[in-house]
């Protein structure tokens, strides 16, 4: 249920609808828009009733049911498009973010100078795993806590804020000890034990879309790590399973202006994941600006032929300069700058 307050409401009303939804035994997650602040409201709907009731409280203009089954993530709950700080940067604002660096911290050079690179080109925020979901137990894992710590060592000499993926429940503190943005990847997308330990910390969350999974699915996991309290997640488009297979995924551009039909949060696209195929990036980067999206998370790295992961999707330092002018160039149409 979403309780609607006037807009005049007085603090000591506001105040007192909350203390009567917890009474009630629901969470209350109030939003405070610049027109109207809204009071969301979340527990077991057999106590809407009581809630409905608080519609002739002073200061309340309506109490209205939510349809979809995520609440805090839909558009119902909340109008105005969400922005998401991650360091001085503005996700799902005027500005469009680019996240980019390597698919895995390698070495401490690497990581280093995958910052410059990226920076130089006109990124805005660094990007790198140090834990590594990877598909076979054979592959590279990742340099863990090594890793966190060249990537802060890469934060301070390039001055780039940092996303990196935290793959179990367990790692969540420290992992956010170190990183300005905590990315769930798609393999971890129902991870809910995982979701629900990010809800619970203070950073910014980039949670990307599982391989087989619908935007449904997607918002309902976004939803989990809401309920916690957690309320900046960036939405991802990172390439679904299809039966097509000269790529490595199907990137679904139309969940970009499918997922703000049903939600305030932000979106960003993955045309590396999306594709596997690095000739296609640079168009679907493009085409990711014109459906709006608000962002590109894109892996560089300073020598592919030599990355421990997804070599083949990475592109070369030459090849990011590229796109960072192709996206530029196309970034005013759609009133939007980096
Ligand atoms: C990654 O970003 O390197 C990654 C593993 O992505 P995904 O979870 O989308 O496969
Ligand atoms: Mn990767």
């Amino acid at each position: 249920m979403i309780i609607v307050m006037k807009p005049g409401a007085t603090k000591a009303q506001f105040n007192h609808v909350i203390e009567k939804v917890k009474e009630y035994g629901f969470q209350a997650h109030p939003i405070v828009g610049t027109e109207r602040t809204v009071i969301g409201c979340i527990g077991d709907e057999r106590g809407k009733s009581q809630l409905q009731a608080l519609e002739v409280a002073a200061g309340v203009e309506s109490v209205m049911p939510i349809l979809k089954p995520f609440k805090l993530a839909s558009r119902e709950m909340k109008k105005e498009r969400s922005v998401v700080k991650v360091g001085k940067h503005s996700v799902g604002g005027s500005q469009f973010v680019v996240m980019a660096g390597p698919c895995s911290v390698e070495t401490r050079e690497q990581i280093l100078r995958s910052a410059e690179i990226v920076k130089a080109a006109g990124a805005q925020i660094l990007r790198g795993g140090a834990f590594k979901p990877r598909t076979s137990p054979y592959s590279f894992q990742g340099l863990e806590e090594e890793g966190l710590k060249l990537l802060a060592e890469a934060r301070e000499k390039s001055g780039l804020p940092f996303v990196t993926e935290v793959i179990t429940p367990t790692d969540v503190p420290l992992v956010a000890t170190y990183a300005d943005m905590l990315q769930i990847g798609a393999r971890n997308m129902q991870n809910y034990a995982l979701l629900k330990e990010v809800g619970r910390v203070k950073k910014p969350v980039l949670l990307k879309r599982g391989m087989s999974s619908t935007m449904k699915e997607l918002l309902m996991s976004a939803e989990y790590i809401m309920s916690q309290g957690n309320y900046d997640v960036v939405l991802c488009e990172r390439g679904i399973r299809t039966f097509e297979d000269y790529t490595r995924n199907t990137c679904d551009l139309s969940a970009v202006p499918a997922l703000k039909e049903m939600s305030h949060l932000p979106v960003i696209v993955d045309p590396s994941h999306g594709t596997g195929v690095r000739s296609l990036i640079p168009p679907i980067s493009k085409a990711a600006v014109a459906v709006g999206a608000d962002g590109l998370i894109i892996e560089v790295h300073p020598n592919p032929e030599a990355a421990y992961s997804d070599g083949a999707q990475s592109l070369m330092p030459k090849q990011f300069e590229k796109l960072m002018e192709d996206v530029r160039k196309y970034l005013p149409l759609e009133d939007r700058h980096l």
